[in-house]
């Protein structure tokens, strides 16, 4: 089959590659040359496929006909990338609406893929895939690995889920476009996980943050020296989102590089955007096209500024989503990066707008916890934030795992502790928060994305 990167026309690709030649090395880490190319290289691609898209869904979508003829707008009045953010929103619930393929722009006959979301917040949302689709999620997935260096010799523990789940087969065929040996374990079955880890040699490890710390907990009790008895190198963690305290003591605790790797199904799946060597969180935008806005307005936000993420695919072609609300909040920076890549960057995802907290008139998300447990000695990142009611108020609590030293330590050292603790939420959050500290091994481990929170405030 046609590589996906020589369906770029052949001008665009020569534009793209000249403006980094210079810098050899970064070409080699860079699996498709369009991730450096100048500003115009890039929105003069994003532009042709963006009025592709558009064109496209108009004319084989009757729900986005009916929204488009609503706004008065028409693919032709598309005429510059930013123009994007005349064409309406599209939701989660616009694709449940139309389950299971209401929303497709191919004949089922076109179709080799059916995933499903995980459903984190309500009922899935189905996704499908034609060939030139997979061709597309395999070069964003190997460009996503290929940030870490993976290549032909490495050895690659998927611990993400196989199956609906796009994590699991997402990486898979991404390793595998870079030549690299693919261990497909899935999640669960912790012990056997790191018995192979161990006995294949993995050097690349692909799984949510919080299973990699809880693998490292259970590498440890089990007797394993996590980096003598390891050979890992580099670690793609994403499907939920992680502190930066969680993301240091996940490298620390592995002897590894942390990537970040973000995406959803609605979009593709994994391989929306991927974090490089230094840190910074780069979207494919010449697959999706980003922009920030106020999730209360609708209203278009500049760079820099915090907000709801949101995508147009401009490459899909079974299911094209037109400015899909992510519900993510980030902010967009485009700072040149160390890297060499041009690919604007966005901030690590703070959390779900409907994962976002209100105590006391106060926002606050989970992440921003987990930070300051992190940040805490004594404690271990295992942690539930029960909300409850009191009164007509919000009460929200954080029962949080302490280790085992401070556990043998006894009462006096757990109630300085939790002092310190509370000390430092108010610090940081700017709440009175009541901190629950419990004893290590009682909150349960998640093996996919991990539940955070107990809400027992009545629903009625
Ligand atoms: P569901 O919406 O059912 O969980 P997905 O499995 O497609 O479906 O999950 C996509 C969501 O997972 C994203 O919208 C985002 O909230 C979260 N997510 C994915 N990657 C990251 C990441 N690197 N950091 C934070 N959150 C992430
Ligand atoms: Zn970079």
């Amino acid at each position: 089959m046609l590589n996906y990167v020589e369906t770029i026309s052949k001008e665009l690709l020569i534009a793209a590659s000249s403006s980094i030649q210079q810098e050899e090395v970064f070409v080699r880490i860079m699996y498709n040359k369009i991730e450096g190319a100048s500003r115009e290289t890039i929105e003069a691609l994003q532009l042709s496929r963006l009025r592709e898209t558009v064109e496209r869904v108009y004319r084989l979508v009757p729900f986005y006909k009916k929204k488009f003829d609503e706004t008065g707008i028409k693919p032709a009045h598309i005429k510059s990338v930013s123009d994007v953010s005349n064409l309406p929103f599209t939701t989660k619930k616009d694709l449940r609406e139309h389950y299971p393929f209401g929303l497709f722009t191919t004949p089922m006959d076109q179709i080799v893929r059916i995933h499903s979301s995980s459903g984190t917040t309500g009922k899935p949302t189905v996704v499908g895939y034609t060939a030139h689709d997979m061709e597309v999620w395999t070069e964003v997935m190997a460009r996503s690995l290929a940030m870490g260096g993976t290549g032909s010799g490495d050895i690659v523990h998927n611990a993400y889920g196989y199956g609906l789940f796009t994590g699991g087969l997402g990486f898979h065929y991404g390793a595998e476009r870079l030549g690299a040996a693919v261990v497909p374990s899935s999640g669960g079955f912790t012990k056997r996980q790191l018995l192979l880890m161990k006995d294949f040699g993995a050097t690349i490890l692909c799984c949510t943050p919080s299973f990699a710390m809880h693998m490292a907990e259970a590498a440890k009790e089990e007797g394993y020296d996590l980096k003598a008895d390891f050979r890992l190198k580099a670690g793609f963690f994403g499907a939920e989102p992680a502190s930066k305290g969680l993301r240091m003591a996940i490298a620390e605790a592995w002897g590894i590089n942390y990537h970040e790797a973000y995406g959803m199904s609605e979009l593709i799946g994994p391989g929306v955007a991927a974090s490089c060597i230094h840190g910074n969180l780069h979207v494919f935008e010449d697959h999706f096209l980003p922009e920030i806005i106020d999730p209360d307005t609708g209203t278009v936000l500049p760079d820099g500024e915090e907000g709801e993420l949101v995508f147009t695919t401009i490459t899909k072609q079974a299911l094209p989503v037109i400015r899909y609300r992510t519900r993510d909040i980030s902010m967009l920076h485009r700072e040149p990066c160390q890297c060499g890549r041009t690919i604007v960057q966005i901030e690590t995802i703070k959390g779900r707008s409907d994962d976002m907290l209100i105590v006391n008139g106060v926002n606050v998300f989970p992440s921003q916890v987990e930070h300051v447990l992190t940040k805490v000695e004594g404690l271990t990142p295992n942690y539930l934030i029960v909300l409850d009611k009191k009164g007509v108020l919000d009460k929200l609590e954080v029962w949080v795992e302490v280790d085992d030293r401070t556990f043998a330590d006894g009462i006096g050292a757990l109630e300085t502790l939790k002092k310190k603790l509370e000390t430092e939420m108010l610090n940081e959050l700017y709440i009175n928060v009541k901190t629950k500290l419990v004893e290590p091994k009682t909150i349960e481990r998640s093996v996919g994305k991990a539940q955070r929170i107990l809400d027992k405030r009545d629903k009625g």
